[in-house]
């Protein structure tokens, strides 16, 4: 059923060339077919036609994300332009919605009735009632669309920045590893990226304020002056699409079939969690500007290039927390391998190495098994290379379909390489954002038996996080990070003091940090909600700052030119705060601590293995027992009840 992808571009083409007519052979079949209309003559076929271009999707926007040949990462991008456009003409057939439609509801049991319902909502979303110069349109722009986006997905993955350091004293701070891993090189030169593993330790814990300026500088100047102007054109192409599909702006239509409903609602909902974060953030930025004025005399605010370092300073004054005492318990491989263990534990699943050559030979493959029975595999493709995607995130070689096919998850992720930094250390967070990803790998893996192609993955888009960020918290977790984090040296196990330390300086600048979250949510949906013939992007940014977050901004960034869930999130990027608050909700339930095998069981159950067959809202209903409120959320924006 699984097998390897071979590199080749012909396979990778002809694969998917073949998959692509299969789906063109069952839509002219649906689109002359005549009544009765039922679940075997429309809902299955169009099942098995939705399941080839599903594939499709999965692995050409997986393979132009991460696959190290350029030819084969070009060749899927055009080839996600072909599932894309075949999609939309898909959506809008008017026989195919027309046979949807004559289907008699009461002979469909309640998920394929589900089913059926969302693929009209998503026709009629595509434009399938509009007259056909309208629905030409609608197609044109959606061709363009994709073009526009690819190439801002690619700027990001592709551009690198950099800055050298002429003298080791700037790496004053950093921890002995990373100045190890960071000489200088022939020239004298000290080279510091913007990807991952070299900025976040940067920005955290090195002295020198002129460094991490410039280097916070470089970082949101990426892609800048081209994504800039294709977010331009991105934001007038969706505006005139959501006008033609009938709505004011994209916001509307973005999150009309979301949890939100609406984006009044989503800035409701933002305004809601600002005011939540109002008082603890007035007192974090009091603590925040004094730690700098010890540095500096003069200062009376911080800037943003500066919030990451001063948040570590007052974790160690403060609370003799330092996270750098962590990174010792933090090796690449060893974390790796609590995480696998983890999950086997909570969710009864068992990780089997699989020896297959995928994209890139650091690439790690398992079967995975739950209560004994195969259910899919996992890739793991976790360090930065060229041309390789530059965040973390969770994709899918293929979802799950039940009595179809067993979904392959892939986390691609940009961690410290073993075989390059030598140890290759992790910073507490890093880890965080490991546990969040692997969250994401769990959910494709549990809701892999769906029978419908339309209801394998949370309807609701800005549900989606709550499952990822609901996994963070184990990571906290003595009774969880003493099983793993041992010493990189010595062996010995985390000191409870230690992650005691970490515990009480968790709290601090938690409001300000989510502040700046609902800073980047203000971005996406004001971004989006608005006639883009009048915005000045750069200008936005800046002017919503001033209202969302606490920090200063370096006049001439453009952050928005390497946001790359403008692309993918589109308004939608309060997503992670709304997501947090079920998550927040679910933790309430383990009131027995965190290894609680029967409500870790009953989530598993409960929330990931349903996938998209009942309504998000019902999901966290069917665990809690009742509706899921903002309070858990609440109380951990302000522990202190302030
Ligand atoms: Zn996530």
């Amino acid at each position: 059923m699984t097998t390897a992808i071979p590199p080749a571009v012909d396979d990778l083409v002809a694969r998917n060339r073949a998959r692509l007519e299969r789906a063109a052979e069952i839509q002219r079949r649906l689109e002359r077919a005549q009544p009765p209309f039922n679940k075997d003559t429309v809902l299955e076929p169009l099942n098995e036609l939705m399941l080839e271009l599903a594939n499709i999707g999965s692995e050409s926007s997986l393979l132009s994300e991460v696959h190290p040949e350029l030819g084969v990462r070009e060749a899927a991008e055009r080839l996600a332009q072909d599932a894309e456009k075949f999609g939309t003409n898909l959506a809008q057939s008017r026989p195919i919605y027309d046979a949807l439609g004559a289907i008699n509801a009461r002979d469909l049991d309640p998920t394929a009735l589900r089913a059926l319902t969302l693929t009209r909502q998503d026709m009629k979303r595509s434009g399938v009632e509009l007259d056909e110069a309208t629905r030409e349109r609608v197609r044109a722009i959606r061709e363009e669309l994709v073009l526009i986006e690819q190439e801002f997905a690619r700027n990001y993955r592709n551009d690198v920045g950099a800055i050298e350091l002429t003298d080791v004293s700037e790496l004053a701070g950093l921890p002995a590893d990373y100045v190890q891993a960071h000489q200088p090189g022939p020239d004298g030169k000290i080279r510091v990226t913007t990807n991952y593993p070299d900025l976040i330790p940067f920005q955290a814990y090195a002295k020198s304020g002129r460094a991490r300026r410039q280097l916070s500088f470089v970082n949101l100047n990426r892609c800048v002056p081209r994504n800039l102007e294709l977010l331009k054109q991105m934001l007038a192409k969706r505006h005139q699409l959501a006008g033609l599909l009938g709505y004011k702006n994209w916001a509307d239509y973005a999150t009309e079939d979301k949890m939100t409903g609406s984006a009044k609602a989503a800035w409701e909902f933002v305004e809601k969690a600002y005011d939540a974060t109002r008082a603890g953030s007035k007192a974090e930025m009091v603590d925040l500007i004094a730690a700098r004025r010890a540095d500096d005399t003069t200062a009376n605010d911080l800037g943003s290039w500066d919030l990451s370092y001063y948040v570590e300073k007052v974790k160690r004054e403060r609370f003799n927390y330092d996270s750098r005492e962590m990174r010792p318990y933090f090796e690449y491989r060893a974390v790796r391998q609590a995480i696998l263990d983890l999950n086997s534990e909570l969710f009864n699943i068992e990780f089997r190495p699989v020896q297959v050559e995928l994209w890139h030979p650091s690439v790690e493959t398992f079967e995975v098994i739950v209560d004994g029975e195969p259910r899919g595999r996992i890739s793991l493709d976790m360090f930065p290379r060229e041309g390789k995607y530059k965040h973390a995130a969770c994709f899918t070689l293929r979802r799950g379909v039940g009595g179809k096919q067993e979904p392959h998850g892939v986390l691609v992720c940009n961690f410290p390489d073993p075989s390059v930094n030598k140890p290759a250390l992790m910073n507490h967070s890093e880890v965080v954002t490991y546990f969040h990803e692997f969250g994401h790998l769990i959910h494709v893996i549990m809701e892999g038996r769906v029978p419908w192609v339309r209801l394998t993955r949370v309807n609701e888009w800005d549900f989606i996080e709550a499952p990822s960020q609901f996994l963070e918290e184990w990571i906290y977790d003595y009774d969880v990070l003493r099983r793993f984090a041992k010493h990189i040296e010595t062996g010995a196990a985390i000191p409870e003091a230690l992650v005691k330390r970490m515990r009480e300086a968790r709290d601090f600048a938690r409001a300000v940090l989510v502040q700046r979250q609902l800073w980047l949510a203000s971005i996406s949906l004001y971004l989006h909600d608005k006639d883009p013939k009048e915005l000045d992007t750069t200008k936005v940014v800046f002017d919503l700052a001033e209202k969302y977050s606490p920090t200063k901004q370096d006049p001439g960034t453009h952050l928005e030119a390497s946001f790359g869930h403008l692309e993918g999130y589109t308004a939608l990027y309060y997503t992670y705060q709304l997501s947090l608050t079920v998550a927040k909700d679910l933790h309430t339930k383990f009131t027995n601590g965190l290894m609680d095998m029967t409500q870790a069981k009953r989530y598993r159950d409960l929330i990931l293995a349903p996938g998209g067959t009942k309504p998000a809202r019902e999901l966290a209903r069917d665990f809690l027992g009742r509706d899921f409120n903002f309070e858990a959320y609440r109380k951990w924006l302000s522990p202190a009840g302030s």
